[in-house]
């Protein structure tokens, strides 16, 4: 078998019994890493119930409603290889407020329990699973159908064969990446501190925070986006097993794990380790937004000013401007740094005791700076001579003074 083969099936085989596994040190282990034997590990692996097919069915049917008809304006992506580009309605807002505001009626009228996350996690995580799997297959069959695949069918599965799969207008990439996992995210934190709530009475300030940051993160990202069409997902990668399952399991079933550690982790925080880790968050906040905010900005208007003064910049063989002052004059990736920045903030309310919700901090780091080497390269084939001139002038990568 081919390296090529060997790392897909690796993760699509790895990844889903490691979020069960996440679950399971949570559930029955307060956070610690124990072990599981494979036997143990599937025969926790809970069938999904009714209740849970219910709710992410209707969760679903909601978020392709939403994207379909909730009000936003168009916008015109980035120009793809054959010249031509593809219309999106950036109704993300819009979408998120309706959706916080039929969750909030369901539990308040009694159709959903407040704590049902909690509850019914396994189920959902099961749920989830099928429906990623599934889609995965039909985008596979999709693209085989159309003659997109290749000599591998375990890759192409894995990595997708379509770049902007459609369903008429309905943009199945877009939908999975911006809608119902990363809402689902912010949904499961909020229904995590119900069910801490329910079972003692309490809300910590370690809870608040945590569900206050990551509010804040998928807030800042619905209200600015525009930006999601130019990020890599979305101009650079296919469609497939991948992205699927990242967008439906991972980002709602293990970014939530520091809320889930902390329903039975009810320790104080002192107000000067809460004040620091507010100032860490908002500190991470306002590099990542600020320097994000520039670039874009820069790239529409090149002569607008840059901290007060005309901006410096290279301009490309291809005509592109890269620019080298403001923030992306301190390192090529301080975006990156403000990102991990605000990841640490989410992990330090849960305290020391347990390695487990430090995991997101972890990954982040492993996922940007392979994020960060990837878009080297690509520059690199991209702009050639005037990149390696922009890498001279702009030397760190995400730290500077280290990386
Ligand atoms: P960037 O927003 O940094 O975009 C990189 C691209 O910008 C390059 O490919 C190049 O594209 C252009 N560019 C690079 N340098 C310059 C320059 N000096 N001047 C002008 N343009 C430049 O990367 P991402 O899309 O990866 O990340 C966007 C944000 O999303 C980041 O803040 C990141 O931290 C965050 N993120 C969060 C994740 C999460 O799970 N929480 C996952 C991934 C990202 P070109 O020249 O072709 O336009």
């Amino acid at each position: 078998m081919s390296r090529r083969t060997l790392g897909p099936l690796a993760l699509t085989l790895g990844l889903p019994p490691l979020t069960y596994s996440f679950w399971l040190w949570l559930r029955d282990h307060g956070g610690a890493l124990v072990a599981p034997s494979l036997r143990e590990l599937i025969a926790n692996v809970p069938p999904p119930t009714g209740r849970a097919v219910a709710v992410y069915g209707a969760w679903l049917l909601l978020q392709v409603a939403l994207q379909q008809w909730a009000p936003g304006r168009v916008q015109r992506g980035g120009e793809l290889a054959d010249g031509s580009r593809l219309s999106y309605r950036l109704n993300g807002w819009t979408s998120f407020c309706v959706s916080l505001a039929v969750v909030l009626v369901a539990v308040v009228s009694g159709v959903i329990p407040p704590g049902i996350v909690y509850d019914e996690f396994g189920p959902l995580l099961t749920t989830a699973h099928l429906v990623a799997f599934g889609l995965a297959l039909v985008l596979y069959v999709q693209g085989r159908g159309a003659g997109r695949t290749t000599r591998d069918p375990i890759y192409d599965y894995f990595m997708g064969t379509t770049l902007n799969p459609r369903v008429g207008a309905f943009d199945l990439k877009y939908f999975c990446e911006s809608r119902p996992g990363l809402i689902l995210w912010v949904l499961f934190d909020l229904s995590l501190a119900a069910a801490q709530y329910q079972r003692h009475g309490t809300l910590t300030t370690a809870m608040l925070l945590v569900c206050a940051f990551q509010f804040l993160y998928i807030a800042d990202y619905f209200w600015h986006e525009e930006a999601i069409l130019t990020t890599w997902d979305i101009k650079h990668e296919k469609f497939g097993w991948m992205l699927a399952w990242g967008d439906l399991v991972w980002v709602p079933f293990t970014y939530t794990i520091q809320a889930y550690y902390l329903v039975d982790h009810l320790h104080a925080l002192s107000p000067a380790a809460t004040a620091g880790i507010v100032a860490l968050n908002m500190a991470g906040y306002a590099v990542f937004r600020a320097s994000n905010i520039q670039k874009h900005r820069f790239r529409r208007d090149p002569t607008r000013p840059v901290w007060g003064r005309p901006p410096e910049y290279i301009r490309t063989a291809r005509g592109s401007l890269l620019l080298i002052s403001g923030w992306w004059g301190i390192a090529r990736h301080l975006n990156y740094l403000g990102d991990l920045a605000m990841a640490l903030a989410w992990c330090l309310p849960t305290g020391f005791e347990h390695p487990l919700p430090y995991f997101y901090f972890v990954y982040m780091i492993i996922l940007l700076v392979h994020r960060e080497r990837r878009d080297h390269e690509l520059c690199q084939a991209k702009y050639g001579v005037d990149w390696e001139a922009y890498c001279r002038r702009v030397r760190w990568r995400i730290v500077p003074g280290v990386y």
